[in-house]
């Protein structure tokens, strides 16, 4: 067997083309962009508005059935598949989610692809990339900030302490932030209160990046933000702090897309990162129309299954940028699909195609789903070393009894070339496929019924019940005068039920909402299912164990 590198050994080895030449080659004028040093720039806010009678590119988005918690592969598919776009003779740019710091220094070691589909300059973009996540912790923790200071000045507005909602947040696991008490030490430093911290990406600045079309949406959803509840339980906003002016100060930068380079030179935007529980867990909107301006082809993600992101892709952020989608992939893998059939996680590994088959259920639910928003897809099998032909020839021909589309995709180990064909049957959907794509549901529907529309078309839920406390928020929603929003489900991303532990196409359910959240600086409610984790906690022996770097400042440890 020959030699397996490391995505990091990988990635160092690759001949990465100066930033200025990228840029030469999309066609971008000198003075719409700026570079972060050699291999990363930052786009200006006015190239969308010049290219405002440039034809929008295909927009293609990549999305998975329930994942293992190792990942299927949706990264590493989009960025092998936008390479193969560009191998067969098209012009194809990707826009996938910045990664935080969190799961990179948690489980997950990073987030930019893998094998030999990655984007590049890996170690940066793990890191600290451009600085838009420390822009939003700053941010946000700015307006916690002014909220206590506020209350220790005397409390003009009248907020009820007990029922502040805006917490503080830091990229990092850190479980023990979770509830802290602030404001202790005696008269002189703040009035205390319970509060907590959430991880970064959990933050609404984070969500409202990824959907603000300009600077002035911007401000105009940062001055939205509830922050909290007076004594009368009356909502207070940013506006009513006075601090959206200077939230879009510090974040003017971070809304500005980054621009970067895959392992084959295909252009990357890299751009945003929300939680794909509580908030929409999609690139930025900016990103996405950006890469749609400057190529014919966009390639992009949405985070978990198709129950979660692309749902949102499709009900939230399409709506918020006036994006058309022209096609999704639906990323399975033959271990995913043997973990849905029943196997333990630490055998997945050997082949056993009788609980692959046990397993499509889940497979063939996601695709209804994605029929259901009347859009072309296509199944690619994201290959992995073990899987055996059995299986794999198991999978296609089951897809092409059921009229599926589907290809294998072998983009870890080959790059583009092992998508090439992944990327013909793309192009020829979107060409010869009708698209008839709409949203599963119209704004004007009542909550419940919009919750149960995706509870019955994309879970396979019977329906939706809401808990008490949830019945209590609609109500006051509803006086708030926020129903028209559209929701934003946070479920667990391993089943497509609310309960992790039933695999494969769980059937006689239903998903009960047990708190309905107001997000109105974002533009949605979050209706919550389960116990939804905000700031993630390290596991016993956590990726930063193993990260180092050398004299000379070359890192390893990241993958
Ligand atoms: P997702 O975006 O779905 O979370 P990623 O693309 O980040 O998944 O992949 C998760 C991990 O699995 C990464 O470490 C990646 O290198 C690895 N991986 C993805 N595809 C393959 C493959 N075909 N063979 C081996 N490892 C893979």
């Amino acid at each position: 067997a020959r030699e397996v590198k490391s995505d990091i050994e990988i990635a160092q080895a690759c001949k990465m083309m100066k930033i200025s030449e990228l840029i030469e080659e999309l066609n971008i004028h000198e003075n719409d962009w700026e570079p972060y040093g050699h291999y990363k720039g930052k786009l200006s806010l006015d190239l969308l508005e010049k290219h405002q009678n440039t034809p929008d590119g295909k927009v293609i988005l990549v999305t998975a059935i329930n994942p293992t918690p190792a990942g299927e592969g949706k990264s590493t598919i989009t960025v092998g598949l936008g390479q193969a776009l560009n191998k067969i003779g098209k012009k194809a740019v990707i826009a996938l989610r910045e990664p935080s710091l969190g799961p990179t220094m948690g489980i997950k070691g990073g987030a930019a692809g893998g094998g030999y589909s990655q984007v590049v300059p890996m170690e940066d973009i793990n890191l600290h990339f451009t600085g838009d996540l420390h822009a939003i912790t700053t941010a946000h923790n700015a307006l916690a900030a002014m909220v206590d200071n506020h209350i220790h000045r005397g409390n003009e507005l009248d907020l009820d302490v007990r029922r502040i909602t805006w917490k503080r947040v830091l990229d990092i696991n850190d479980r023990s932030l979770r509830h802290i008490n602030i404001g202790l030490g005696g008269p002189l430093h703040g009035i205390p209160r319970e509060s907590g911290f959430d991880i970064t990406v959990a933050s609404e600045i984070m969500a409202i990046l990824c959907l603000a079309s300009d600077l002035n949406d911007l401000k105009k959803r940062f001055a939205r933000i509830v922050i909290g509840y007076s004594s009368n339980q009356k909502p207070v906003t940013v506006k009513d702090l006075e601090a959206e002016g200077a939230l879009t100060l510090l974040m003017k930068d971070a809304l500005k897309p980054n621009l970067v380079q895959t392992l084959e030179n295909t252009p990357a935007l890299i751009h945003g990162g929300p939680f794909a529980n509580i908030a929409h867990g999609c690139n930025s909107v900016m990103a996405t129309k950006l890469a749609s301006k400057l190529g014919d082809y966009v390639v992009t993600e949405a985070g978990f299954g198709a129950d979660l992101g692309a749902e949102k892709f499709l009900n939230i952020k399409m709506r918020a940028g006036n994006i058309q989608p022209s096609l999704v992939v639906i990323v399975a893998t033959i271990r995913a699909l043997k973990m849905h059939g029943g196997v333990p996680k630490d055998q997945l590994k050997n082949p056993d195609t009788e609980a692959m088959k046990k397993g499509l259920g889940n497979l063939e639910k996601h695709v209804e789903s994605i029929r259901a928003f009347g859009l072309p897809h296509v199944v690619a099998i994201n290959r992995f070393v073990h899987d055996s032909e059995e299986e794999i020839e198991t999978l296609r021909h089951w897809c092409g009894e059921k009229g599926i589309e589907v290809e294998l995709a072998n983009v870890w180990e080959e790059g583009g070339a092992g998508g090439t064909a992944l990327a013909e049957k793309v192009v020829h959907e979107i060409e010869h496929r009708k698209n008839q794509f709409k949203p599963l549901y119209e704004l004007e529907d009542s909550l419940l019924s919009k919750v149960n529309t995706i509870a019955k078309t994309v879970y396979g839920a019977d329906g939706a019940v809401l808990s008490k406390e949830a019945q209590k928020q609609l109500k006051d929603i509803q006086t708030n005068g926020w129903e028209h929003l559209p929701v934003c489900m946070a479920k667990t991303q391993n089943s497509l039920s609310d309960d992790p532990t039933r695999i494969g196409r769980p059937e006689n359910f239903q998903i009960t909402i047990r708190e309905l959240k107001p997000s109105i600086g974002a533009g949605f409610i979050v209706a919550l299912t389960g116990s939804i984790m905000t700031m993630p906690g390290l596991p016993k022996r956590p990726a930063a164990v193993d990260m180092d770097v050398d004299e000379e400042g070359k890192a390893t440890g990241l993958f």
